[in-house]
């Protein structure tokens, strides 16, 4: 926030004073400071803003110097101080300076940390859904490489709510917003509960005064009633601990304004309800003492069940640690004790600041980028009952690396994969102003919509009603699974009939491929069995699924290649095949449509692929069709290894699926093939189906071809409850004296 009138009642004595201060409180942290650069820094931003005062008449100065305060109060290091005093110079002083010039003054750290500062937009919160701030939060941290940058923006976000009393209404209102909603967050997960406790007292004093002032009345009234108390449990605790030998600082408070207000009109509690209106905190030396002192107090107070918590053996993931209880004072009266150590508290108060030491050169690069992981993990987590463990496990994994945040031009965000291009995010934005779309912007100027749109980048989509939709060539350009689905989409609906010649043509080409000329008949055989094979009903569904993109080419090349050879055959060496079809058709109904977890979700429709019919027990991997469910397919079957390694291959429309085991009961049958080599003797057919009769085994197809005068295949289609019941079906027809192998599927 640095709106700036002009002023030329520049009060000079101010200023020496205000570099004493600065100076003063800067020693008095006792960090080895380098005074003669953070004395040039403030010499330079005093300069720079000479003649600039701020909204309240003060020199402009007074606002970079208390910046630089508050991070010299968190422990920030010289290139942070310096950085804070210039934090507003290349935004705000036109002319007089700009990056390039700071580097050369002060080093390209230091450059780099105002760059950030500047780039840093400022966002209207209001009316914005959850998901838009939590974008605005990592949106902050993905542009900002070094977490510095974020300390510093707390320091000045923190600053201008101190004095956002002299600015106008409207700008209190959303100032107070944006803090409320993205900065007090932010600091809480960067785990400084000074700033963010700051911040949203401030905030809450802007967005609800009447609120405000009636918690704090309230507090004020109910501390003034009990002034007593407070101190007098104060000294029990402290004559207890002494006893014990016990080194000690004892904080007596009330909570926050924030606090009780949040529970009061969030949680819809009365005052009454609020158990942990008072707080003591104890603060000890070592670990075991924090458990001693909590012994102490139980035996001193009676607990309230279920208000304990051991923030020291599980950390919350901001590395707060320190023991809650909640006791029974006189008259009944609840109060909350914390106890921490000291290296505790200082987490607690500074976060990771406190753990933030940088001295120039003596951290390596990879140091610094796994702790800005680790931040970055630390700001995107929502959850604070994770397992710490488990949190401290998936560090690893940078989240930002992939995704870029882009603004519609009423700023709202989208967050994007790196590649995306403008066609992903008009199609984020709705798949009607992607479909309309005629052309595109970037911060206002007009550009191809094959374009990568880069993070913070305005765009704006031109659309027309006069479209004539997306073009086929999208489908290439676009980044996105949501994006390509949605042209598919329109295509599918859209152009029926184009996608019928576009799909012909692309099956044409690659029958032509092959060895011996086909009739038109022999043609629309194979392609309607290979389109029944991957459960489409007619040839022209096959023709149009393949027009708009539902399903490539290279998927079904192999399986155009296995018909034709079916076809080939049968019209060169007339088989002598004995087909006995549908010898018995089950009662029991095929389980077909449960019994599979897909995606983690139970009970979807599915549907069992026909060309590997798996079984419970078997692994499986999904399949999602267009528009004919999901299919389900065995890990291991040819047209799924087939699929995913094809050029081309459309790896998102695979899902993890497993079998739901307490959703497959004992009744439930599925279809299983299997294949048996065998001498062909008068006697094998019966021995087969007796067999399956006495196991009470459905049978569902038979079909024998023979091989050799010697051998024949047998191809026998049954229903079965899993991989056991398949395994013993096997092992018996195995023990049949002619039998020689057994396979599963057909080949
Ligand atoms: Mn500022």
């Amino acid at each position: 926030m640095t709106d700036i009138e002009s002023n030329d009642n520049t009060a000079e004595g101010t200023v020496d004073t205000l570099k004493e201060e600065l100076f003063t409180s800067l020693l008095s942290y006792g960090k080895p400071y380098n005074m003669e650069r953070i004395g040039e820094a403030y010499e330079y931003a005093k300069s720079l803003h000479e003649g600039q005062t701020r909204k309240s008449g003060e020199p402009y100065i007074v606002h970079p110097v208390a910046v630089a305060e508050i991070a010299a109060s968190l422990g920030l290091d010289t290139d942070s101080i310096v950085a804070a005093l210039l934090h507003d110079t290349v935004e705000d002083c036109g002319d007089k300076t700009d990056l390039h010039e700071i580097s050369v003054r002060f080093g390209p750290v230091v450059a780099e940390l105002v760059d950030g500062l500047t780039k840093m937009v400022s966002i209207n919160v209001e009316d914005k859904k959850s998901q838009q701030v939590e974008n605005v939060r990592k949106m902050l941290l993905a542009m900002s490489k070094d977490i510095r940058v974020i300390f510093i923006k707390l320091c000045d976000r923190l600053h201008n709510m101190r004095t956002l009393g002299v600015r106008e209404e409207s700008k209190q209102r959303s100032v107070a917003l944006e803090t409320m909603y993205v900065y007090a967050p932010l600091a809480h997960r960067l785990g400084i509960q000074k700033i963010k406790q700051e911040l949203e007292r401030l905030a809450l004093s802007y967005l609800d005064p009447i609120g405000y002032a009636e918690v704090s009345d309230y507090i004020e009234k109910k501390y003034g009633q009990n002034r007593d108390f407070i101190e007098s449990i104060q000294e029990e605790i402290g004559k207890k601990l002494s006893e014990y030998d016990i080194r000690f600082t004892l904080e007596g408070r009330v909570k926050t304004v924030f606090s009780i207000y949040n529970k009061m009109y969030n949680q819809k509690k009365n005052f009454d309800e609020i158990y942990d209106f008072y707080a003591v905190r104890i603060i000890v030396d070592t670990e075991l003492e924090c458990y001693t002192a909590l012994g102490i107090i139980h035996e001193l107070y009676k607990s309230m069940p279920g208000r304990f918590k051991d923030y020291i053996s599980t950390p919350k993931p901001n590395m707060y640690q320190s023991l809650h209880t909640t006791v029974i004072g006189k008259d009944g009266i609840p109060f909350e004790v914390q106890i921490r150590t000291k290296a505790m508290h200082q987490v607690a108060e500074y976060g990771i600041a406190a753990h933030w030491k940088y001295k120039s050169g003596e951290q390596s690069k990879a140091e610094i980028d796994r702790k800005l992981q680790w931040i970055s993990k630390l700001i995107e987590t929502e959850d604070e009952t994770r397992d710490p463990d488990e949190f401290m496990n998936a560090l690893k994994i940078d989240v930002y690396h992939d995704e870029k945040f882009v603004f519609t031009p009423k700023g709202d965000l989208i967050a994007l994969p790196q590649d995306a291009t403008i066609i992903d995010f008009a199609y984020a934005i709705h798949s009607e102003v992607g479909h309309r779309m005629v052309g595109a912007k970037i911060n206002g100027v007009i550009t191809p919509i094959d374009s990568c749109p880069k993070n913070g980048e305005i765009v704006e989509i031109l659309t027309s009603s006069a479209a004539k939709g997306p073009s086929r060539d999208w489908l290439k350009i676009a980044a996105t699974s949501e994006a390509r689905g949605k042209i598919r989409a329109w295509f599918k609906k859209e152009r029926r009939a184009e996608n019928i010649l576009v799909g012909k043509n692309e099956i044409d080409r690659e029958m032509a491929k092959f060895a011996h000329e086909i009739t038109d008949a022999q043609k629309n055989d194979i392609v309607v069995t290979v389109a029944k094979r991957i459960g489409i009903q007619t040839a022209d569904d096959l023709y149009n699924t393949l027009g708009y993109g539902g399903i490539s080419i290279t998927k079904i090349a192999p399986k155009l290649r296995d018909e034709y050879d079916r076809v080939a055959a049968k019209s060169e060496t007339p088989h002598e095949n004995i087909t006995v079809d549908q010898v018995q058709t089950t009662q029991k109904k095929l389980k077909s449509s449960s019994g599979i977890i897909v995606d983690g979700v139970a009970g979807m429709q599915v549907k069992f692929a026909k060309c590997c019919n798996p079984l419970p027990g078997d692994p499986v991997i999904g399949f999602i069709t267009k528009g004919y469910g999901i299919s389900i397919h065995k890990r291991d079957c040819p047209n799924v290894v087939g699929a995913m390694s094809a050029p081309g291959a459309d790896p998102d429309r695979w899902v993890t699926a497993h079998w739901d085991e307490s959703d497959v009961r004992p009744s439930d049958l599925y279809e299983a093939l299997l294949q048996i080599y065998a001498k062909n003797s008068m006697t094998i057919i019966a021995e087969i189906t007796g067999i399956l009769a006495d196991m009470k085994v459905s049978l569902l197809q038979i079909m024998t071809k023979k091989q050799t005068e010697d051998d024949i295949i047998i191809n026998l289609k049954i229903a079965c409850k899993d991989m056991r019941h398949y395994n013993s079906i096997v092992s018996r027809l195995r023990g049949i004296k002619d039998v020689e192998r057994i396979t599963r599927g057909y080949n």
